[in-house]
């Protein structure tokens, strides 16, 4: 982070909103999935196009200890698909130099979920800058 530091644009910030339903079903298949990271793609309400509400998985994504678990070629285009999720079994809900990556090639909203041994959960959202936004559960 700040490395790569863009000229700032003037946008207007969109607020986010998830269901607690689709956040419950990601919490618990990145425990689930743990000690591997569990990756899927976020789907919003095609009519209320900044609410998420479930996730999708890529046919063929395997989760995987690495974190290069999305393939660009593999992702749909798909206009009610508008991010990524994925947790990180290292606990650290923050995007590696590889998530940035996919952060600035695909989407505009992109989770990640850092996950215990223990099966406690933390989660943060990023920007395709790989900025931290907030999303409001509903
Ligand atoms: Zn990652």
């Amino acid at each position: 982070m700040g490395l790569f530091r863009r000229k700032k644009t003037e946008y207007t910030p969109v607020q986010w909103k998830i269901t607690q339903k689709c956040l419950d079903l990601i919490f618990e298949s990145s425990k689930s999935s743990f000690p591997q990271e569990f990756g899927a793609l976020l789907r919003v309400d095609r009519v209320n196009k900044t609410t998420i509400i479930e996730v999708v998985l890529l046919p063929g994504t395997i989760s995987g200890d690495s974190h290069a678990i999305f393939h660009l070629h593999m992702l749909p285009v798909d206009f009610s698909v508008v991010g990524t999720v994925h947790s990180h079994p290292s606990s650290i809900a923050r995007p590696s130099e590889a998530d940035l990556d996919l952060f600035s090639h695909f989407g505009r909203i992109h989770i990640i979920v850092g996950v215990t041994p223990f099966g406690s959960v933390s989660w943060k959202a990023y920007d395709y800058m790989g900025h931290e936004v907030s999303i409001e559960i509903i």
